[in-house]
């Protein structure tokens, strides 16, 4: 079925549900299987030298997951999608089937702290120079660009500080300088409220941990190829030449608009291995059927809290991408649909001892590292994620003691304002 006419919230229950029709079922069949059996040598032979396409291996591809994959290329309305075991095996695979040692990627400042470490070390390490631009605007990041950069990267909206970078402009930057743009749309979920391809991204990555699956219950991260970019420039050899591993096999040739995506699957996925679970692919799928609904509830969550907390006087600051004196707050209404924050930060008027108190005397909203969940959640830097910096580089990264990151859930939003209360009350903040 073509899927690119019906609206998001159709595709978002229907893509990929005919994909694996042996069973009628309405449900998602789970294929618990590592391998697939081969009819004929001649059929597995076309299999390995991708002239035929079906199933090898689990490692490389599954049905359960093939039918989540559609779904989330529907949803972007991208070419095709590879889902892999994390965020960060999405963001790894992405970037290293563009760059190799030699190369360089030229990056947003404002990152998720995972991304940062692996671009910072891990990258590094492998031969990769990782530009980080001093601010997230075209100028600054096209200024970095040379003849080596195979892509530029930026986060739709920036974990934690929700900075959401001028996508169109940086988009026809790297366009007029011939390199992909990468957008990690982890915020943006999963096209619904952002969706990067219509602002010129060409390669979407997610951390379908979050939001896609939204009930905290799987890892996952997902690639998405926009099609929309001319690997031919004479850049990507990898992807528009001879393939060492496919008897010279040339994939912008053989596969088109699916190119980059078919590179990440058969090299990226093959040879680092970090493939999803077909359950957890299923997990995936169901938490999508709901995706655009909770987010609009949490939206509206988050809203009341922050006006809430906006008002209280245990607090100092509150940093809400809805309000109008948030700094990112008109790119977010530009490049975002329905109000773009389900995460806040807010800043107590207390001490690092106060702030702990009150996080421990939460009895409802969870303290954990997480975003996204159908469970409220608040984390907070200065004791968990930032614990290791000092205190000049906590004020740096903008991590204060009494710094909190709020990502509201699905509960009744009174019932999270009324713990929020008690806890202030209990922690002696009021
Ligand atoms: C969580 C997150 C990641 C990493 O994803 P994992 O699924 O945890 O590996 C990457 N980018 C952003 C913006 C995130 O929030």
């Amino acid at each position: 079925m073509d899927y690119t006419k019906l609206g998001f919230e159709t595709r978002q229950i229907h893509a990929g549900l005919d994909r694996d029709n042996a069973s009628c079922s309405r449900g998602t069949a789970i294929y618990p299987t590592a391998a697939y059996r081969f009819p004929t040598c001649e059929y597995a032979a076309g299999l390995f030298e991708l002239s035929q396409p079906g199933n090898i291996y689990t490692r490389l591809q599954n049905p359960t997951t093939s039918a989540y994959e559609e779904r989330v290329a529907a949803l972007y309305g991208g070419s095709g999608a590879l889902a892999v075991a994390s965020g960060m095996s999405a963001i790894l695979i992405a970037v290293t089937s563009l760059a190799e040692a030699g190369d360089n990627i030229v990056a947003s400042p404002y990152l998720y702290g995972g991304t940062y470490n692996l671009f910072r070390h891990t990258l590094r390490k492998l031969g990769i120079e990782v530009r980080v631009a001093t601010e997230a605007t075209a100028e600054a990041i096209g200024g970095l660009i040379d003849e080596r950069t195979r892509c530029v990267f930026a986060e739709s909206m920036g974990n934690p500080t929700c900075a959401v970078p001028d996508l169109e402009a940086i988009g026809r930057t790297a366009a007029a300088k011939g390199v992909p743009f990468i957008v990690d749309n982890t915020f943006g979920a999963c096209g619904y409220l952002c969706n990067p391809f219509e602002w010129g991204a060409n390669i979407v990555v997610d951390s379908a941990t979050k939001w896609i699956n939204g009930h905290g219950t799987a890892m996952g991260g997902i690639i998405v190829d926009g099609g929309n970019f001319d690997w031919g420039n004479g850049k990507f050899p990898a992807i528009d030449g001879p393939s060492e591993g496919y008897h010279g096999l040339n994939l912008y040739t053989a596969f088109g608009r699916q190119a980059f995506i078919v590179k990440c699957r058969v090299d990226g996925l093959r040879d680092l291995g970090a493939s999803p679970s077909p359950f957890d692919s299923y997990l995936m799928m169901i938490g999508l059927e709901t995706l655009s609904l909770r987010v609009r509830h949490q939206i509206e969550s988050t809203r009341r809290l922050a006006e809430y907390l906006r008002e209280h006087s245990a607090v100092k600051n509150v940093a809400y991408i809805g309000f109008e004196n948030h700094p990112w707050h008109s790119n977010a209404a530009r490049f975002f649909r329905d109000g773009a924050g389900a995460v806040l930060n807010v800043e107590l008027n207390g001490t690092l001892e106060s702030t702990v108190r009150f996080v421990e005397a939460l009895q409802l909203v969870a303290h954990m590292t997480m975003i996204g969940d159908s469970i409220s959640v608040v984390t907070h830097p200065a004791s968990t994620t930032h614990k290791q910096l000092s205190e000049s580089d906590l004020a740096k990264a903008g991590v204060t003691p009494t710094l909190l990151r709020v990502s509201a859930g699905l509960e009744d939003p009174a019932d999270i304002i009324a713990d929020f209360d008690q806890a202030f009350k209990a922690a002696g903040l009021c």
